[in-house]
């Protein structure tokens, strides 16, 4: 791509201001960035965010986009249990915003990868007359085991961080992954399966679920639900946002009951951990309401078409 005057300049900016990494040996600024391979095994993930489609601008500010941008793919690592080392940017432009866009977009990037210790090591850059387009590459390394959804046992307690609905008013754009939960989290209990919650409660449980061959009976009552959930005006009861929303970015995981216990009773970080219910063997998935009637477990959530 033919980048307009100036994309040089932006690039040799960005390398200036990224800090020495032991992940990295040689990053922004050649053909190819070299990385130091520690550990025999890397996750990597990445996640591409368009305008028009996952954000407006505005709402959204050119900071906000970035810091999401990021944020999405430090919550996939996290989602492993895993501890996020290298990030590359590729961005497609649009000459309908001003340079400033690009400054601001970065500086979103840069706090949060700061945050975490995370180095910006490569990544490209394009401007076009489309519309804006951010797509992250990030790279981490396990922690003990990777924690896959596949691994939910029958009787696993299912655990959640955080609480869930009406994110899109705002949170979304915000949010901080739960890095630092997960790490912790690895560091205390064995864990059988996680994932983030990007798609909504309900769906994201039942990816859980069929990857790992069981179901679930889900206490309605336990689902901790978010302020903005119940200031929502629409139709939905504020237990079918917090069920199918999605765009939460909490940790939905599952573990042993004796690990279960031993984590609420002592636990190990401010962000609240609440238990929702409980893996079967059945394969059904239920959701007891607060009746104590058990309903077929609505699959709310974004489902992707394309
Ligand atoms: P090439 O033409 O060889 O692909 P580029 O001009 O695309 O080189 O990039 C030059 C260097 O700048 C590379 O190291 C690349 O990884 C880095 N780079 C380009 N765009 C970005 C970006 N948006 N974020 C981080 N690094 C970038
Ligand atoms: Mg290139």
């Amino acid at each position: 791509m033919n980048p307009p005057s100036g994309e040089f300049e932006f690039i040799e900016s960005l390398r200036k201001r990224v800090s020495a990494s032991p992940y990295v040996t040689l990053g922004i600024g050649d053909d190819a960035a070299i990385l130091t391979a520690n550990p025999p095994q890397t996750l990597v993930t990445t996640d591409m965010l368009m305008e028009g489609t996952h954000f407006a601008i505005p709402p959204a500010s050119p900071r906000q986009v970035g810091h999401k941008a990021l944020a999405v793919n430090l919550s996939d690592i996290a989602a492993m249990g895993g501890c996020p080392t290298t990030a590359f940017v590729s961005v497609a432009l649009s000459r309908k915003y001003p340079e400033s866009f690009r400054e601001e977009l970065f500086q979103g990037i840069q706090g949060l990868a700061d945050r975490f210790g995370v180095a910006l090591a490569g990544g490209d850059t394009n401007s076009w007359n489309g519309p804006f387009v951010i797509s992250v590459t990030l790279l981490g390394t396990p922690v003990k085991s990777p924690v896959l959804r596949s691994g939910a046992r029958p009787g696993d307690w299912i655990c959640v961080t955080g609480s869930f609905g009406g994110s899109l008013a705002g949170r979304h754009l915000d949010f901080i992954p739960r890095v630092a939960e997960a790490l912790e989290l690895q560091r205390r209990v064995t864990l059988h399966a996680m994932q983030d919650v990007s798609d909504g409660l309900a769906a994201d449980l039942y990816h859980i679920l069929e990857e790992s061959g069981v179901g679930c009976r889900l206490d309605a009552q336990a689902i901790p639900i978010a302020e903005a959930a119940r200031l929502s005006r629409d139709s939905r009861t504020p237990l079918e946002h917090a069920l199918g929303d999605g765009e939460d970015f909490e940790l939905l995981f599952t573990l042993s009951p004796e690990e279960g216990q031993r984590l609420l009773r002592t636990p190990p970080f401010e962000t609240p951990i609440h238990k929702i219910g409980e893996i079967t063997e059945d394969r059904t998935a239920w959701l007891v309401q607060s009746n104590g009637t058990p309903i077929p477990l609505p699959r709310l959530g974004w489902v992707h078409a394309l």
